[in-house]
């Protein structure tokens, strides 16, 4: 048989040639990922809840409807992919924007300021839309956790939020690094779609590309956060350029008109009422802000085993059939330096040595302790544990101070609460900064007060 005439080898040879002629513009696919699309719809829809509720979220009609408008024409484009996309402004003086997994946009003020035109702005969008359409966050998590993010979805099954599922796995929203900052090679596909997206719309994706550049000018002091949430991959401008030589000619002449005016109306905007200037993002606030302090006005949780009640101004992460729960303001959830999310201010409640029946109250406590100092080099034990009455139970009640996540704050004093119970020993700490804890004992006494084992 003749090798040239075979028709498989005729027809793989037109095809790579086809293959050739495409290659030139890429169809970017979502990678490797736990979650479905609906899972990312429902995450982001929690998360943005959570968003606007712990945010200085602008509510002014003239802006959403201007970048609802401008996130229209995006959408258009088939690279925009079939997420339901909301577009929301934070007050910030920092600037950054970020994407929430299957919507949601938000973008700060100060970007929006940052812009030298409505192309540039257009260009932020349709980058952070292609990370939502490219499914980058809940891409980045999974390859990361390949145990807990499954654990954390089959927990979420039984009812309950996946962001409270995942944030008992360390990986909620507090913890934005994983779920909001993304790898090198998730930037360069989110300027790459970003880029097809604008031309689509009849925008130059040049001026995204020099809107980043922009970014990085000065070391990128001006947006540390940007910068980090979205690393630069290197080139901006040039791989955009390298992208327009492959595309169709177009004239970029989208322009709406009302950018000006729309930057005037940003750059006069009135602090929202929960607005507090932060200080440089990346590092965790000074000190827990005033609306973190535990409210007196308890409210009901039960974790299964056990129930109590617990500030009302505070959200309980987690649900009942997980083994941990953590019980916080937003705020009190704090990213430090090395990117880790840790308790400020807040509670936490768990069982140690569970399944191993009914454990003695002090011994096991003590044994707690060694494994709660050996977790923190940084942890002092303040006294001998004193016997208190847990859900009619005895209970013991141990100081412990550690080093606080809130840079202003000298130390953190964590009240350690145990009960054994059949099932194992319940522990609470209450994780509180320490120049806040004389202030919120009188709560803290009604918790432990409101402890019932069913
Ligand atoms: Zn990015």
């Amino acid at each position: 048989m003749n090798r040239k005439s075979h028709p498989l080898r005729a027809a793989m040879a037109a095809l790579s040639c086809a293959a050739l002629l495409h290659a030139e513009l890429k169809t970017l696919r979502p990678g490797f990922n736990f979650f479905s699309p609906a899972q990312d719809i429902k995450l982001g829809q929690e998360a943005e809840a959570q968003v606007m509720k712990t945010q200085p979220v602008v509510h002014n009609r003239q802006i959403d409807d201007y970048l609802a408008l401008l996130g229209k024409r995006l959408q258009q484009s088939p690279r925009a992919g079939k997420f339901p996309f909301s577009y929301h402004v934070i007050y910030d003086k920092n600037i950054n924007a970020f994407a929430l997994p299957g919507g949601p946009i938000f973008i700060n003020t100060s970007t929006i300021l940052a812009t030298d035109n409505e192309a540039q702005l257009v260009g932020v969008l349709a980058h952070e839309m292609s990370h939502i359409a490219l499914r980058h966050g809940t891409h980045e998590a999974s390859k990361q956790n390949l145990i807990a993010i499954p654990a954390a979805l089959a927990g979420a099954v039984f009812g309950g939020t996946i962001l409270g599922s995942l944030a008992q796995f360390g990986l909620g929203l507090g913890t934005n690094s994983l779920l909001l900052r993304f790898s090198r090679e998730a930037e360069s596909q989110a300027d790459y779609n970003g880029a097809e997206m604008m031309a689509d719309a009849g925008y130059n994706p040049l001026e995204m590309a020099h809107f980043f550049e922009k970014l990085e000018a000065n070391g990128g002091k001006g947006a540390p956060q940007f910068l980090s949430d979205h690393p630069n991959p290197g080139n901006r401008v040039k791989a955009v350029e390298d992208e327009l030589e492959q595309m169709p000619q177009r004239d970029y002449n989208s322009n709406t008109g009302e950018f000006p005016l729309i930057k005037q109306v940003v750059a006069h905007l009135p602090p929202p009422a929960n607005y507090q200037p932060q200080p440089a993002p990346g590092a965790a606030p000074a000190q827990a802000p005033p609306s973190a302090r535990p409210d007196a006005a308890l409210t009901g949780f039960s974790g299964g085993d056990y129930a109590l009640e617990y500030p009302s101004n505070w959200q309980v992460f987690g649900g009942r059939d997980s083994g941990a729960v953590t019980i916080a303001p937003g705020s009190g959830l704090v990213r430090g330096a090395d990117g880790n999310t840790s308790v400020g201010y807040g509670m936490i409640v768990s069982w140690y040595e569970a399944g191993n029946g009914a454990p003695d109250l002090r011994p096991a406590t003590e044994q707690l302790i060694r494994q709660l100092e050996s977790e923190n080099d940084r942890m002092i034990v303040g006294g001998a544990s004193r016997e208190i009455r847990v859900g009619g139970q005895p209970g013991l009640e141990t100081l412990l101070y550690s080093r606080s996540p809130y840079p202003n704050e000298s130390r953190e004093v964590d009240l350690l609460v145990t009960a054994a119970r059949p099932q194992g020993l319940l522990y609470i700490v209450f994780v509180t900064p320490g120049s806040e804890y004389s202030q919120v004992q009188g709560v803290y006494r009604s918790v432990i007060g409101s402890v019932t084992f069913p």
